[in-house]
């Protein structure tokens, strides 16, 4: 890094990742602001990294914190200076790159590395992380305030779908609130009781799927929610951030037919994986509508399909949550059953 904090220290090393220590990398961080000089401090999270814990072991979530700590510091080279934070969350801090497009250039180029990667022996696993950053003195220039505004951006990249990087920038990001994780159980209770109170509430159960589909879009952020049956597609809601404006009906079956018999669900966080299995059609009319994720719940009771709660996502291949999943498949059966109730199709309603 050419900087005098580096020479002649005895800098304290991560024993998993040999990266610098959380207290070396803030240090350094200060260090630089005491010295007035420019720099921007990033924090790069690795996406659904408890899924790793849970479905390979701690020893593989082990060595993957390892393999993507490697790749992020010869990604950034001699450009920033890699820290781990803590579990699997690290810091980057990058001396005199602060102006806009060239963060973003910077940015981009390290994400790309890290973007689906496969560590050497565990092929299955297909990785990626979210980038938050802020800048110094541009947003703010003590070490509290920038750290905070990092950590912000990183938010907002987590709840936009993960896999992104986030440039803090005051005029899109100042009102973001950070949420404990006992807000987030609170909340996802909160919508479960919501879903219900919609369809009971509305005096048409068309007007009340209309209200819970316009809500989950909204709440979960989602490019575009409809109802997809094998004849059409009926209520879409389509979300102000959505890069496309018109969604059609997908007539070939292909999710519809895999989504899982014990979950209710078929997700595919990135649509490009259509072409390597040999489904070219349906790429190409994903494509058509700018699709780059996908996920189908199905409206199912007993042995009646009414219908898949189906949702896309234009802007990023978005990494699809367990939450997101879960708020679906509760408004899938929830539908289903006042569809059955009322004897019903979505056709006659
Ligand atoms: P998100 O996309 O929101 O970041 O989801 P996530 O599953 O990655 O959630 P989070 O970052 O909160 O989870 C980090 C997990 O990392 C929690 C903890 O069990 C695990 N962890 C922390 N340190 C280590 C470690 O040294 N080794 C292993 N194997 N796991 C760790
Ligand atoms: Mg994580």
């Amino acid at each position: 890094m050419g900087d005098d904090f580096f020479n002649n220290k005895d800098l304290k090393t991560d024993y998993l990742t040999g990266l610098y220590t959380r207290d070396v990398i803030v240090d350094y961080a200060k260090h630089l602001i005491e010295k007035g000089t420019e720099f921007s401090l990033a924090l790069v999270d690795i996406d659904n990294f408890k899924n790793v814990n849970d479905n390979y072991g701690h020893t593989v979530g082990d060595h993957v914190i390892s393999f993507l700590a490697n790749r992020l510091k010869d990604s950034f080279g001699n450009r920033g200076a890699v820290g781990r934070f803590g579990g699997d969350e690290f810091m980057v801090v990058i001396p005199n790159i602060t102006e806009y497009d060239a963060v973003w250039s910077l940015l981009r180029e390290v994400h790309k590395t890290i973007d689906g990667v496969t560590p050497p022996d565990y092929k299955t696993l297909y990785l990626t992380c979210t980038f938050g950053l802020s800048r110094c003195p541009t947003d703010a220039n003590n070490y509290d305030a920038l750290f905070e505004l990092t950590d912000k951006a990183l938010y907002r990249g987590k709840i936009k779908g993960r896999n992104c990087f986030i440039i803090y920038l005051e005029s899109k990001h100042k009102n973001i609130q950070l949420h404990s994780a006992d807000d987030t159980t609170i909340s996802s209770m909160q919508m479960h009781t919501q879903v219900f109170k919609f369809l009971n509430s509305a005096p048409h159960l068309a007007d009340g799927i209309k209200d819970l589909l316009l809500f989950l879009g909204s709440n979960l952020m989602i490019d575009h929610i409809g109802i997809q049956t094998k004849d059409g597609l009926y209520f879409s809601q389509i979300h102000t951030l959505s890069n496309t404006e018109e969604f059609e009906s997908i007539t070939n079956t292909f999710f519809m037919d895999n989504v899982s018999p014990s979950m209710g669900v078929y997700y595919l966080n990135d649509v490009t994986h259509l072409e390597n299995i040999g489904q070219k059609e349906l790429h190409e009319v994903c494509l058509k509508q700018g699709i780059k994720s996908s996920l189908y719940a199905i409206i199912r009771y007993n042995d009646k399909i009414f219908g898949y709660i189906r949702a896309d996502s234009t802007s990023t291949a978005r990494i699809w949550q367990y939450k997101d999943m879960d708020l679906l498949i509760t408004a899938a059966n929830a539908i289903a059953m006042s569809l059955h109730y009322q004897n019903k199709t979505f056709k006659e309603l």
